[in-house]
């Protein structure tokens, strides 16, 4: 049973896609796909020896060790081309880690077709780096779960250019569209938490006129958001 953010993810992962899940910790999530018959089968790559073991301990529980190789490598080292895979899965890391895996092996990347994300935190990077490697955002899902909010992005590679506003970049081209009520309530609330620091700076000595300067330019771009 999956939790409600990494049911989200799986619902990302196109049927019959062959996917590493990088990063993957209890192969919870490859376990899954492939118990419930989505996929065929997956490798699942761990960098840490701990949820190495975990992981692969997992998959021997779940009966599913010829359908999921478990790998110990430093991100897509883990795939290999004989995998054939076309869907990479990482999920449950900051943003900008995301990125780093993701820049670091530019030969497997090119194999790649789909990338399923969830950035726990900076999550415009993620979209930046996908727009910059033409890789086109083809879902979006907020959630909440736990007293955190969890965006993952589902994405495509494109064989030209693609374009995205800095809004859509910051906010999410899907997400800004469908204003779910979890979007919602993380923009407002990050309105009325700009707010209250630009109360306090505004009582500052020296009032930090950049700081200030940039949560009033966010304040601007939430509002324009936030319709209604
Ligand atoms: N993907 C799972 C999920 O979403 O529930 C597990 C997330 S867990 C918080 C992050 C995992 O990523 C950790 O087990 C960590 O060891 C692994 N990790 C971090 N950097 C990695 C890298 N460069 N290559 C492979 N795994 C990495």
């Amino acid at each position: 049973h999956l939790t409600k953010r990494l049911a989200a993810v799986a619902a990302f992962v196109p049927p019959n896609a062959r996917i590493a899940d990088i990063g993957s910790d209890h192969a919870l999530l490859p376990v899954h796909l492939v118990a419930t018959g989505k996929i065929q089968s997956a490798i699942a790559g761990e960098v840490i020896q701990g949820p190495f073991l975990r992981s692969q301990a997992a998959v021997t529980q779940a009966g599913l060790s010829e359908q999921i190789q478990v790998r110990l490598a430093d991100g897509l080292a883990a795939i290999h081309p004989a995998d054939q895979i076309d869907t990479v899965v990482i999920a449950g890391m900051g943003g900008l880690l995301i990125c780093h895996i993701l820049a670091q092996q530019p030969a497997i990347l090119k194999s790649i077709e789909h990338l399923i994300l969830e950035p726990n935190v900076e999550e415009m990077a993620v979209r930046q780096w996908l727009m910059q490697h033409h890789f086109l955002i083809t879902g979006e899902q907020i959630l909440r779960e736990g007293g955190h909010t969890y965006e993952v992005i589902q994405s495509r590679r494109q064989n030209k250019p693609v374009v995205y506003s800095t809004a859509q970049l910051k906010f999410g081209p899907f997400l800004l569209q469908a204003q779910a009520p979890a979007f919602v309530a993380k923009w407002h609330h990050r309105l009325v938490t700009n707010r209250r620091i630009l109360a306090n700076l505004a009582r500052a000595q020296q009032p930090p006129q950049q700081k200030i300067h940039a949560l009033q330019v966010e304040n601007q771009q939430i509002k324009e958001v936030l319709h209604g």
